[in-house]
């Protein structure tokens, strides 16, 4: 990267720090909407990592991990630069909502466009100002609608610049997974930026294990990348190829018997669904070996409800 970095007519030195406010739009009450970018610059000039939380507004251990590791000046290089964007999706944030306040999800609106819906304006910001001046990025999710998430990053394994940060970031799980038309990483993978998706947990809730093993994760990245010594031994990392959900056979009342995280064989019982006003109870089995990294906590379901996400080989 030169040792000028501009983002939106505004310039970062090596060795300086900045927070910018990319303006995308207004409320109905003319309160300006933000994008709060944090630029940290190593004196010495080295690689450019990025790093996005709440694309999806509700999925708020991203921004948790984020915000952690500024506060506690985590981001800040020995060498390189750090553009971390806590919350990418504002509307959403404030709103506790996945999407914009049209419903439309910034994550399939990529490459973005200078006029048209507010999500594609949005993704048109990110494509603009941020990534043409990043080498590689870190975009942190979580699991949707009640599901929960086992701490796992993903990426294509026929990416191998993507697939070595995902390597790097050492989650319990590492998964391959094809990039989504009109995502941020399909949209960087274009141009030649390889982005990992890290997801963990569940929408609005914190969960502990999921920040922390986020923090661990882009720390082992950075001290991938030459940014910044990171020593601590690494975990195991369980590499999955494959995942399907296990669907409700019927409606009802849904309790797990397995847990997040557990490496669960074909015809294992998982869970059960039962009628509410005490009938008769369902098993819900395994379909195959495999690691449970998805799992449902809404106890209302209904028949062909995604339950229980599976990974294996
Ligand atoms: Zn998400």
């Amino acid at each position: 990267m030169p040792e000028i970095i501009s983002i939106n007519g505004e310039e970062i030195k090596l060795g300086e720090n900045k927070t910018l406010n990319l303006n995308v739009a207004k409320l109905p009450t003319h309160t300006s909407i933000d994008l709060s970018v944090d630029i940290f610059r190593a004196k010495k000039d080295g690689p450019v990592l990025l790093l996005t939380g709440g694309l999806h507004g509700d999925e708020t251990n991203g921004i948790e991990i984020i915000r952690r590791m500024i506060s506690n000046k985590k981001l800040q290089p020995e060498v390189g630069t750090v553009v971390a964007i806590p919350i990418v999706n504002v509307y959403g944030f404030i709103f506790n909502q996945r999407g914009v306040p049209d419903g439309k999800d910034i994550n399939r609106s990529f490459p973005g466009a200078k006029v048209g819906s507010l999500a594609r304006m949005i993704a048109y910001t990110l494509m603009q100002s941020i990534l043409p001046v990043v080498d590689c990025g870190i975009d942190f999710h979580t699991g949707g609608a009640s599901r929960a998430n086992y701490p796992q990053v993903r990426c294509s394994f026929n990416q191998p610049e993507a697939k070595k940060l995902a390597s790097a970031f050492s989650a319990p799980v590492m998964m391959h997974s094809n990039l989504i038309k009109n995502s941020f990483r399909m949209a960087a993978h274009k141009k030649g930026k390889p982005i990992i998706v890290y997801e963990a947990g569940e929408t609005l809730r914190f969960d502990e294990m999921a920040i922390n093993e986020g923090i661990k994760g882009t720390m082992r990245v950075m001290n991938y990348l030459g940014m910044k010594p990171y020593q601590e031994e690494k975990p195991t990392t369980r590499i999955v190829k494959k995942s399907a959900w296990i669907r409700a056979k019927k409606s009802g009342l849904f309790n797990a018997t397995a847990a997040l995280g557990d490496v669960v064989s074909a015809k294992q019982e998982l869970g059960y669904i039962s009628e509410p006003f005490g009938g008769r109870k369902a098993k819900m089995l395994s379909s195959r070996d495999g690691i449970i990294i998805g799992l449902n906590n809404n106890p209302i379901v209904h028949k062909g409800d995604a339950i229980i996400h599976l990974a294996y080989n």
